[in-house]
């Protein structure tokens, strides 16, 4: 609310945009009850399925699908700071995952486009606001949530950032050679911008 708004002039705004005030707030309402939760029972969308999460007390940490369920396993899970151990374990099992399968596939790409002398790193960090990122310098850097979305996905992000080794913008030549090696690009970006909410904790 503005400073110098009357009061009346916000009563006759909240009357006449009523229904838009009631739809945003049910979204974000709707919203909120996606919100990913690291706790006991939890819902997660995880490579595009829908589980529930469950702590397993065992000596080894671990994450794996079981039916509908995603296993976090691991010491702690039973006490107070369960939540906090759960997603303790469960970024380390995305990092390593990330570590595992992206560096590979980063460079695999990369030779295919003949431009794996222009890469200097690949690097995982958790952002707020970005998926991947590339430098002049040739330092490819992806948020390793993103292994929480399907394979897909990873790959088409995989492409993203190494085409910007050789286009460093968006430009129509930077798209073009995207959708030469990721012609579905189009569906995964959709796919992220419908889900990415649901991918942070
Ligand atoms: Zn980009």
């Amino acid at each position: 609310m503005p400073l110098r708004v009357t009061r009346r002039e916000v009563e006759a705004f909240v009357g006449e945009h009523h229904d838009w005030i009631q739809q945003r707030l049910a979204t974000e309402a709707q919203r909120d009850k996606l919100r990913l939760r690291i706790e006991q029972g939890g819902r997660i969308l995880y490579k595009a399925r829908e589980l529930l999460l469950h702590f397993r007390e065992a000596l080894s940490d671990a994450v794996y699908v079981e039916d509908d369920l995603l296993v976090i396993q691991g010491r702690g899970l039973r006490g107070e700071k369960a939540n906090t151990r759960a997603t303790k374990i469960l970024a380390g099992h995305l990092q390593a995952e990330a570590q595992a399968s992206v560096v590979a596939r980063v460079h695999a790409l990369a030779g295919h486009l003949q431009l794996a002398g222009q890469i200097k790193d690949v690097r995982f960090r958790k952002t707020k606001t970005k998926w991947g990122h590339c430098t002049s310098t040739g330092v490819l850097q992806f948020n390793w949530l993103i292994m929480l979305a399907p394979n897909a996905v990873v790959d088409y992000l995989i492409a993203h950032e190494v085409c910007h080794l050789k286009h460093l913008n968006h430009s129509k030549a930077f798209w073009a050679l995207v959708e030469s090696v990721c012609p579905d690009s189009q569906r995964y970006i959709g796919w992220l911008k419908e889900n990415e909410q649901r991918l942070y904790f």
